[in-house]
C-alpha cells in the first residue's frame, strides 16, 4: 500500500482531506477534535480518531457486503482511510428511530418516542446558516439534486437504517438516530461518504436503563457528561467481538 500522502485538499471539523497517488481517491484522516453546537463548543479528545476511524471502517464494510454503495475502499493505518473521491452532495440526512435532539427541542413529541416508520429528515449542509433543516419545496427550489436522485437517497438511507439497526440491536445497542452524508464518485456513482460512527449515531446500551448512564455517543460531549472515549471504545469492542465471533 503505497499511497503517498499528497497534499491537503481539505479540513473539516473532525477530518482532514488528502489527495492520493489516484486522482480517483483520497486519504481521510479522522482528527482527535470534536465539535458541538455548530462548532461553538470545541475539544481535543484523546484516541477519537482512531476509534472513529476503526468503527467507521467496520460499518462502511458491512454496509458494502449488504449492497449498499460507500465511499470507502480501506484502511490505510489506524486514523486513516482511503476512499472514493466525490463530489459532495450539500445536504444532510438524519433519519430517527427514536425521538430526542433536536426532534425533542424543536416539537411536542416526548423523548424516548418510537418512530415507526423511522423519520427521514433533510437538512442544508452550510455551518455558515447553521445546517437549516429543508421542506421538500425549498429542497426544490434550492435545485441541489434531482428529485430522482433524491428518492435514491431517501431509499438508500432507509435500507441503511434496516441494516445497522438490526446489526446494533445483536450487540444489545440502539440505534436511536443518525445522520448519513453522500456524494458522487468519479463513475458518478452516488455513494453513502463522510464517516459512521459515534460522532454523528446515537447509540442507547440496551443494557443501561438509565437516561444518562445508557449514552454511548458524542452527546456525552454535547451534555459533559464525560466518558467519552469509553464509550466510543465500549462501540468498537462490541463491534470487534461480532467480527471474532465470523472470522
Ligand atoms: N448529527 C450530525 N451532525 C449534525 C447534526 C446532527 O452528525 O450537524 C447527528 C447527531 O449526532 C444525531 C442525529 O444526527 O445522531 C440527529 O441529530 P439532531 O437533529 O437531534 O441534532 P442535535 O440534537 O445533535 O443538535
Amino acid at each position: 500500500m503505497n499511497h503517498i500522502q499528497g497534499s491537503l485538499i481539505y479540513e473539516g471539523k473532525a477530518k482532514r482531506v488528502f489527495a492520493c497517488k489516484s486522482p480517483d481517491k483520497v486519504l481521510i484522516e479522522f482528527k482527535n477534535d470534536a465539535t458541538a453546537f455548530n462548532a461553538k463548543k470545541r475539544s481535543e479528545i484523546k484516541g477519537k480518531g482512531r476509534l472513529n476511524c476503526k468503527i467507521s471502517a467496520a460499518l462502511f464494510e458491512l454496509l458494502e457486503s449488504n449492497g449498499i454503495p460507500t465511499h470507502f475502499l480501506e484502511l490505510h493505518s489506524e486514523t486513516f482511510m482511503i476512499a472514493d473521491k466525490i463530489n459532495v452532495i450539500p445536504i444532510e440526512v438524519v433519519i430517527r428511530n427514536l425521538a430526542t435532539g433536536s426532534l425533542c427541542r424543536e416539537t411536542p413529541i416526548p423523548q424516548g418516542t418510537i418512530l415507526n416508520p423511522p423519520l427521514l429528515d433533510i437538512y442544508y449542509k452550510d455551518d455558515n446558516l447553521g445546517d437549516p433543516i429543508l421542506t421538500e419545496e425549498r429542497l426544490k427550489l434550492l435545485d441541489l439534486i434531482s428529485m430522482i436522485e433524491m428518492e435514491k437517497i431517501k431509499n438508500i438511507t432507509r435500507s441503511v437504517n434496516k441494516i445497522l439497526k438490526e446489526y446494533f440491536d445483536s450487540l444489545d445497542l440502539l440505534l436511536v438516530d443518525f445522520k448519513l452524508e453522500f456524494g458522487t464518485n468519479s463513475l458518478g456513482k452516488l455513494v453513502v461518504a463522510d464517516e459512521i460512527s459515534p460522532d454523528n449515531c446515537r447509540f442507547w446500551d440496551k443494557k443501561n436503563s438509565d437516561p444518562k448512564g445508557r449514552i454511548l455517543d458524542k452527546d456525552r460531549f454535547r451534555q459533559d457528561l464525560g466518558g467519552v472515549i469509553d464509550a466510543y471504545e465500549e462501540i468498537l469492542n462490541r463491534i470487534e467481538k461480532t467480527s471474532s465471533k465470523t472470522t
